[in-house]
């Protein structure tokens, strides 16, 4: 008996041993493509030589020294690769240990600018049905997944709102075009803000893609300007969560570059440090740093391993492999072969209603009929199915529910290692459409 709490208390899952580039190898020897990379997280694989390096490095020279007296060389560097050049006006960046945390972060700096410019009335957060934040309070009152929020609801904050997410595929009306679409849900977030009291928002929290709870949504074009058009109209913030879509996943490093519109504040992660170590971090807008330099000249909120030395290190050898091997670029080439793919194999499935994502950041969403988009009976477990047929035929992909609010919804996201070659994407369909077929 395992005396580990695992996701399944019922089941004690595999055992992960070692891994190698996309591979992980089972306790039975056996290589599994990892072709979701856990959640969107191993961007280079495993095992790559340079970050290990590099970890075994910053160990060698300094494994850790509290922040409440001391910065350090890795956390330095890394803040200056990431908004050195001032992306968009991006100017600070925080470190902490996880998505979540940086949601944490990204929630009390929005209300700590505030208080520093004199408005303390504002205390209230609008962000959207069916998006996922993080799982501490403050991340998972901001999330708006119905069934992670419903066992912990007496204890969320009712200072989140939630409004329709952009997703076209069941949100769009039928005859709607895309403008009408972006502006009905821009008069919603209108009369979101209306409704609260426009002096009383702090900001508009959104994930640029909608990662694990939709299943790689991408907002029509016009959509982040419409919202962001309405934020600055009442002097809140706009706050983009691209734990999950940002670094990278999506072909550009910062997934806004994609949207036109820049951020007041991003939360980063997964892709950050690609599993390398636990890692999450802030970038913060030069305007909303103003306000700090100005005002009180700290933010208050601490953590014992915020900035890690060797966290940041693996990130700093993360995103300098990235730069050094081009693999932005081949994240969107073998993207593209990714789209293509899925669009051959599961174009006229029956049972595959919408193909989505960008990059290399790509979801089917599963229906019982494409023509209602009736969902599967919840009662079928298909992610489990499609998570272990996967499994059974050397895959590990990442299948989710929750699509639809209420009622459960399924969808599979691909999001391989943004060095993956054109014959691993190959692989990865095939062996996801045995999947797929297996587990319906
Ligand atoms: N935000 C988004 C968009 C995510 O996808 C996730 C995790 O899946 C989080 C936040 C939370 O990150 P973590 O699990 O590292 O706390």
């Amino acid at each position: 008996m395992s005396h580990l709490i695992h996701r399944s208390l019922h089941a004690d899952p595999p055992l992960a041993v070692r891994g190698e580039g996309i591979h992980l190898f089972d306790q039975d020897g056996r290589a599994i493509i990892d072709a979701s990379g856990g959640a969107a997280v191993a961007c280079l694989g495993h095992g790559h030589p340079k970050v290990i390096e590099a970890i075994k490095a910053q160990l060698d020279t300094l494994s850790y020294a509290h922040t409440a007296l001391f910065s350090c060389e890795s956390a330095e560097a890394l803040a200056d690769v990431l908004v050195g050049h001032e992306p968009g006006g991006l100017t600070h960046a925080y470190f902490c240990s996880s998505g979540s945390e940086g949601n944490e972060a990204a929630i009390k700096l929005a209300r700590q600018y505030f208080l520093e410019l004199g408005q303390p009335q504002r205390t209230r957060f609008i962000a959207r049905r069916q998006s996922y934040h993080g799982n501490t309070l403050g991340a998972l009152s901001a999330g708006g997944n119905a069934m992670r929020r419903a066992p912990y609801q007496p204890l969320l904050s009712p200072a989140f709102s939630h409004v329709s997410p952009c997703y076209a595929y069941r949100g769009q009306g039928e005859g709607e075009s895309d403008e009408q679409y972006v502006a009905r849900l821009a008069d919603e977030l209108e009369t979101e803000f209306q409704r609260l009291g426009p002096d009383t928002v702090i900001g508009f929290i959104a994930e640029t893609v909608v990662g694990a709870t939709l299943g790689c949504a991408t907002a029509l074009p016009g959509y982040f300007p419409a919202m962001k058009a309405v934020c600055d109209r009442h002097g809140a913030l706009l706050i983009l969560d691209e734990v999950m879509s940002g670094m990278g996943r999506c072909g550009a490093m910062h997934t806004w570059e994609q949207e036109g519109v820049v951020p007041d504040i991003q939360i980063v992660a997964k892709g950050l440090g690609g599993g390398y170590q636990p890692i999450g971090g802030i970038l913060v807008h030069g305007r909303v740093m103003h306000a700090f330099l100005q005002g009180s000249g700290a933010f208050m909120h601490g953590h014992t391993y915020q900035a890690h030395p060797v966290a940041c290190a693996a990130a700093l050898a993360v995103q300098r492999v990235i730069a050094e091997e081009h693999l932005l670029e081949n994240a969107k080439a073998m993207g593209a072969r990714l789209e293509q793919r899925l669009l051959e194999r599961f174009g006229n499935h029956r049972h595959i209603g919408d193909i989505r994502g960008r990059g290399l950041f790509w979801a089917v969403e599963f229906v019982a009929d494409r023509a209602s988009k009736a969902v599967f009976d919840p009662a079928l477990k298909l992610n489990e199915r499609v998570k272990m047929e996967g499994y059974a035929r050397g895959l590990a992909c990442y299948p989710m529910g929750g699509t639809i609010d209420g009622r459960q919804g399924d969808h599979a996201i691909l999001a391989p290692p943004y060095n993956v070659t054109a014959e691993q994407i190959d692989t990865i369909v095939e062996r996801f459409g045995a999947a797929v077929d297996a587990a319906l």
